[in-house]
């Protein structure tokens, strides 16, 4: 058995977290690889070491003294190191960093730091053999990261270690240089171990029992998921529930190595399971999985008496694609189509497309409805049973809330409503009274 921990930056932020990981991590000997964020907030008032050391280069750039932040992060570091009795030389390491700061160091090497000296704690705490992430994550020239390269690095460090840990967020070009993913970024390094590992679990610990049906900032203490399909996550993700880095995902699914999002804070919490399929027969579970949803879309609406549907969306959507407008949703009756797009992606072209439209289709009518939010409901298990629609309208129109798009994720696992801006909250606390309450 092997499992591969990632813990996020709110569960390394200071040393009584750094406590928290050990217990965990010694409760449960599969836990042979550890990857870390860089320290984050221990408060909500404190600031992620990540976002000081890119404040730190934006002083550099601008010539403005970034002494008072270095102190800042150096401190923080050598308080963890104090605090728990390590011996890890931060004041050395930083000493040697500093004259670089001005001349060759780039901002992802800098900001990379963060991972860095929060990992050399760890694994000298944990008592893990460290694996700089510059030895074992490669990407290619283009940026992408080479996968093969990596899966093939951190087997071999695994096989020459028998606990490892490794930084999470960078990794190393073939010029030698280190490059950073995108924020969030060590959700990807522990998917990339996981995979290489061949776990039989990725673990994703971080300060929320999982993910939970709803945003509680909308819905009053929704109920976490315990079980979500990659698929269905990706569904909620995509209409807005944040969750994982998205690049996350690929590397896991792809082997078959289930994920799973826990809780430092509350390692009894058994946090969300995402696994490929769930066994149907077998689950107890609630009848819908989520509930999410986005604001600001424009619905295009396009009329034409006799239309040639074919031609005549084509004809727009070209118009559309021109113009690098993404198209979220389409839904046709019999003489007209209506478009659902991004009102930031329209942005100020809007009226100029609605030309376009006119030039290209010659419709009767074309209409413009902004303020527009779209609501998904998303389970794997509204595809087997009739009438879910049904029951979602009828909820909806029992409190007032008037629909004015509907979309069926092509695999049937979502339906997705299109309400006024002003109806977002309600609708989603009407779902879920419905379907989870
Ligand atoms: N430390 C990086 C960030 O704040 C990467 C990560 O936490 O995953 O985005």
């Amino acid at each position: 058995m092997l499992k591969v921990a990632k813990f996020g930056g709110s569960s390394v932020a200071g040393a009584d977290q750094f406590r928290k990981v050990k217990a965990i991590i010694e409760a449960d000997p599969a836990r042979r690889v550890v990857v870390t964020s860089a320290a984050g907030k221990r408060s909500s008032s404190d600031h992620k070491l990540t976002d000081l050391l890119y404040l730190c280069h934006a002083h550099i750039t601008y010539g403005v003294s970034c002494e008072d932040i270095v102190d800042t992060i150096r401190s923080r570091f050598a308080e963890i190191r104090d605090e728990l009795g390590l011996q890890y030389d931060v004041e050395g390491d930083f000493d040697r960093l500093l004259p670089r700061l001005n001349r060759d160091m780039g901002v992802d090497e800098l900001v990379s730091r963060g991972e860095y000296f929060t990992s050399r704690l760890m694994a000298e705490y944990l008592g893990y053999r460290f694996v700089d992430a510059a030895d074992c994550v490669f990407f290619r020239l283009d940026g992408q990261l080479d996968r093969e390269k990596t899966y093939a690095a951190i087997a071999e460090a695994l096989e020459k270690y028998e606990r490892i840990l490794i930084p999470g967020f960078y990794g190393k070009l073939p010029t030698g240089k280190i490059k950073v993913m995108t924020r969030g970024g060590s959700d990807i390094t522990g998917a990339l171990a996981a995979a290489a590992a061949n776990a039989d679990v990725y673990e994703n610990w971080t300060d929320v029992s999982g993910i939970l049906m709803a945003d509680p900032k909308i819905v009053e203490n929704p109920a976490p998921i315990s079980k979500i399909t990659f698929a269905e996550l990706q569904e909620l993700a995509f209409m807005g529930a944040s969750v994982l880095h998205e690049d996350s995902i690929a590397p896991v699914k792809e082997r078959g190595i289930p994920l799973n999002i826990r809780n430092t804070n509350r390692p009894e919490d058994p946090g969300t399971m995402i696994v490929e399929s769930v066994d149907e027969e077998a689950e107890q579970e609630r009848f819908i999985t989520g509930i999410a949803g986005r604001r600001n879309f424009t619905i295009l609406t396009v009329k034409k008496h006799g239309m040639n549907t074919c031609e005549s969306l084509r004809q727009a959507l070209e118009t559309l694609e021109r113009s690098h407008v993404p198209v979220e949703h389409i839904t046709m009756g019999l003489d007209s189509f209506a478009l659902v797009a991004a009102t930031a992606a329209l942005g100020d072209g809007v009226y100029e497309i609605i030309a376009d439209i006119q030039k290209a289709v010659r419709p009767d009518d074309v209409t413009v409805k902004e303020g527009i939010s779209l609501v998904a409901t998303v389970g794997r298990k509204m595809t087997s049973r009739p009438g879910t629609s049904g029951r979602l309208f009828h909820a909806l129109g029992k409190s007032g809330i008037n629909i004015r798009t509907i979309a069926q994720g092509a695999d049937e696992l979502s339906i997705i409503v299109g309400v006024e801006n002003e109806d977002f909250e309600k609708a989603i606390r009407v779902l879920y009274e419905r379907f989870a309450g």
